[in-house]
């Protein structure tokens, strides 16, 4: 019997606030050691209260645009009940009940072709704290706790590994360019819910939930090992299924339950009644979608309407910081076509001579416009840009008096042009002649010796017009 795989996703993404989502703290990644972004609030002292964090909202908000999602209006925190070490108030607050984001849908293109995968709903809340086990003692520390996380959870539509990474792939790429988050690695982390049922088949089976994964290469290979384990058991009544939850091991590449699936029940779930319920007004929404930013897709179109290359597109919307040079430096006049093969060739490849990245590209939109204007606007060639962009990547020298000290500008160009110019001259004498006594095509043959004497370092423009220029005084 051949079966269909069905999957939902949950995915938890770590937001780029400046804090927690409850507290002043700065977020983790500022943290230098152990429990030092942490206060009374987030680390759980009796009589402390939460603040909402207003960012948090509007980035929620902003994803849920992002989703196509419904943005409800009236939004609410509950507290989710229990007891772990890393969870200092035993609850999180979590949103069960009337949820911020919900409905939304996003469009994949994967080799079946498009396909639609519905978002049940975004949620908002606060991350744990961490477990550090060592020698004898486990640690914990606390400053991962509070952190702001959105929740995005899928209706069970996806069919196949390959359209859950196309999706998460997705996701990042539009996180990233909207500034939600940076997706680093651990920053966005999945429960992948998996079942298996006849082809054809109206019913869903029974799902079991690996919980906590982060790297997309180990989300293939669990959802490869886990649908095969369900069918296998299914075809060969070798074990029942049952709704559990489940671990992926990276090094035996096998899932091993961990507990039977808790119920909402459970969790003794109630409202936060330190919170006051969210109204998000006209307004404001009005003022959150002002400021979003362009979706990747529309994105990626403008890049390719401008004639950049769909390999370039790809790199760009997939390294946020790169495509926000890029953004920036075409704000300032430049080319998008031309920007583009300024950052991704000529950057990368002075950066990969040092063994570096575009990751490391530190070149400001300013000083890369002003090395691209001075090549356009004709004060340098191109091979001299190439010089001056190679000083800018490696000792950080301002462009313009780099040029003037290292004699690259225009002005020199043209004392060296004309120099060669005088030498041509003297050189053909018959041609000279010729032109003097009316045979302008004689120009011509000048030109291309002149040409011929620079190797093609001159600008042609310049050379053209400095050789008339001379021929006319004669
Ligand atoms: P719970 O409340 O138990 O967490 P949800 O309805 O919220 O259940 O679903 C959690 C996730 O499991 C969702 O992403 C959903 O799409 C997915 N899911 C639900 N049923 C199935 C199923 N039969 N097979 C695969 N995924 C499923
Ligand atoms: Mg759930
Ligand atoms: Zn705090």
């Amino acid at each position: 019997m051949n079966y269909e795989i069905v999957i939902g996703l949950e995915t938890h993404v770590e937001l780029s606030t400046e804090s927690k989502i409850f507290c002043s703290c700065g977020g983790h990644s500022a943290a230098q050691s152990p429990n030092d972004c942490v206060c009374p609030a987030c680390s759980g002292m009796p009589g402390m209260l939460p603040v909402m964090n207003k960012r948090v909202v509007e980035l929620a908000v902003t994803a849920g645009l992002m989703l196509n999602c419904n943005i409800n209006r009236y939004t609410t925190f509950d507290k989710k009940n229990y007891y772990y070490p890393d969870l200092p108030c035993a609850y999180q607050i979590t949103q069960l009940n009337h949820p911020i984001c919900t409905d939304g849908c996003i469009t994949l293109k994967t080799s079946a072709g498009s396909r639609d995968i519905r978002i049940k709903q975004i949620h908002m809340e606060e991350d744990a704290g961490k477990l550090v086990h060592g020698g004898n003692s486990s640690y914990v520390d606390f400053n991962r706790t509070s952190v702001p996380l959105i929740e995005i959870v899928t209706q069970p539509d996806f069919r196949s590994a390959e359209e859950v990474v196309t999706y998460l792939n997705k996701l990042k790429s539009m996180f990233r360019s909207g500034g939600i988050s940076e997706c680093e690695e651990g920053a966005m982390r999945c429960d992948v819910n998996i079942s298996v049922r006849p082809e054809g088949s109206s019913e869903f089976g029974v799902r079991t939930e690996i919980k906590n994964m982060s790297s997309f290469e180990a989300i293939e290979r669990a959802i490869r090992y886990e649908s095969q384990r369900h069918i296998d058991a299914l075809e060969f009544e070798l074990e029942e299924l049952v709704q559990e939850t489940r671990r992926f091991d990276d090094v035996s590449g096998k899932t091993f339950a961990m507990r039977n699936k808790e119920t909402e029940a459970d969790y003794r779930y109630f409202p936060d009644a330190n919170l006051m319920p969210i109204i998000i007004d006209d307004e404001w929404l009005e003022q959150i979608k002002a400021n979003k930013p362009t979706e990747v897709d529309e994105k990626a179109e403008q890049y390719r309407e401008a004639g950049i290359s769909d390999k370039e597109v790809d790199m760009l919307i997939s390294n946020h910081k790169i495509g926000k040079l890029l953004d920036d430096t075409v704000a300032l006049g430049c080319n998008a076509k031309d920007t583009a093969t300024w950052i991704l060739t000529d950057c990368a490849g002075i950066l990969r001579k040092d063994g570096k990245t575009l990751a490391d590209l530190a070149v400001t939109a300013e000083t890369l416009a002003t090395v691209i204007k001075m090549v356009d606007g004709g004060k340098i060639n191109r091979n001299a840009g190439k010089k001056v962009l190679i000083a800018v990547i490696e000792d950080g020298v301002d462009p313009e008096a780099y040029c003037k000290e290292n004699k690259l500008d225009r002005q020199v160009d043209q004392a060296a042009i004309a120099g060669v110019i005088d030498t041509v001259l003297a050189e053909n004498a018959r041609a000279v002649e010729d032109y003097k006594n009316g045979k302008v095509k004689a120009a011509q043959a000048l030109f291309g010796a002149c040409m011929r004497e620079l190797k093609g370092a001159g600008d042609p423009a310049m050379i053209k017009e400095l050789l008339e220029k001379k021929l006319q005084e004669l």
